[in-house]
C-alpha cells in the first residue's frame, strides 16, 4: 500500500514595515505560485499601477465599515492613518481544502490572528518578520519607490522602529537582502512548513 498524507493549508502570515522589500519579494513570489495571495480591503487610495482586486480592494471608509460590521474580516487595523483587513472569505475555505494562504498584514493583524478562537486557523498559522538592514536603507528605499509625500514617509519610518521590536512574536525573522537572497530564503521556509510532521495526516 502507497503511503499518503493529507494535510490543512497554511496560512503564511508576513509582516514587514514599509519599505522593507517585502512586496518586492511578494510580487516576485506570485508567478506559478503554489499558493493564494488573499487580497485585503483597505481605504488607502491606489498607488499608481495598482490594480483594483489584485493589489487590494479599494473600498470607501462606509464600505469598509459595512463589511467590518457584517463581520467579514478575519482581522483588521488602522495603519498608518489608513484602515485595512483581512477577508475571511479568503482564507477559510483554501485551508480548508489543504491550499495554502499568504497573507500581508502588519503587526497588529499578525497578533489578532494569533488569537483568533478558531484553533484550525490558530494552528495554521506560520508567520514570518521580514527586517529591513537598516533604517537609513528604509529611509533611501522609500524614497526611491517616491510613492509617498515627505510626511507619509516620516510616519512610515517612525511606525517602522515600532513595528520592528515585534520581530520575536514570529517563528521566522529574515533581514531583507538582495531579492534573489530574500526569495531563496523564503522558499525554504515555505518548503520546510510542508513538511512539518504535525501539519500531516496519514490517509
Ligand atoms: P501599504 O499601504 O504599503 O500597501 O501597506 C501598509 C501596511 O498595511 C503594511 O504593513 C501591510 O502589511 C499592511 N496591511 C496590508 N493589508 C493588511 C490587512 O489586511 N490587515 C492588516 N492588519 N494590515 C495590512
Amino acid at each position: 500500500m502507497k503511503l499518503e498524507f493529507r494535510r490543512r493549508g497554511i496560512l503564511f502570515v508576513v509582516s514587514a514595515p514599509s519599505g522593507a522589500g517585502k512586496s518586492t519579494l511578494l510580487n516576485a513570489l506570485r508567478p506559478g505560485a503554489d499558493f493564494v495571495y488573499s487580497v485585503s480591503c483597505t481605504t488607502r487610495a491606489p498607488r499608481p499601477g495598482e490594480i483594483d482586486g489584485e493589489d487590494y480592494h479599494f473600498l470607501s471608509a462606509e464600505d469598509f465599515v459595512a463589511r467590518l460590521a457584517a463581520g467579514d474580516f478575519l482581522e483588521s487595523a488602522e495603519v498608518h492613518g489608513n484602515f485595512y483587513g483581512t477577508l475571511r472569505s479568503s482564507v477559510s475555505e483554501h485551508l480548508a481544502d489543504g491550499v495554502d494562504v499568504l497573507i500581508d498584514i502588519d503587526v497588529q493583524g499578525a497578533s489578532t490572528i494569533r488569537r483568533e478562537p478558531s484553533a484550525d486557523i490558530r494552528t495554521s498559522i506560520a508567520d514570518i518578520f521580514i527586517m529591513p538592514p537598516s533604517l537609513d536603507e528604509l529611509r533611501h528605499r522609500l524614497l526611491k519607490r517616491g510613492t509617498e509625500t515627505p510626511e507619509q514617509i516620516e510616519m512610515r519610518l517612525k511606525n517602522a522602529a515600532t513595528e520592528m521590536e515585534a520581530w520575536r512574536d514570529y517563528r521566522y525573522t529574515l533581514i531583507s537582502g538582495s531579492m534573489e537572497e530574500d526569495l531563496q530564503k523564503f522558499r525554504a521556509i515555505m518548503r520546510a512548513e510542508r513538511y512539518l510532521s504535525r501539519r500531516l495526516i496519514l490517509v
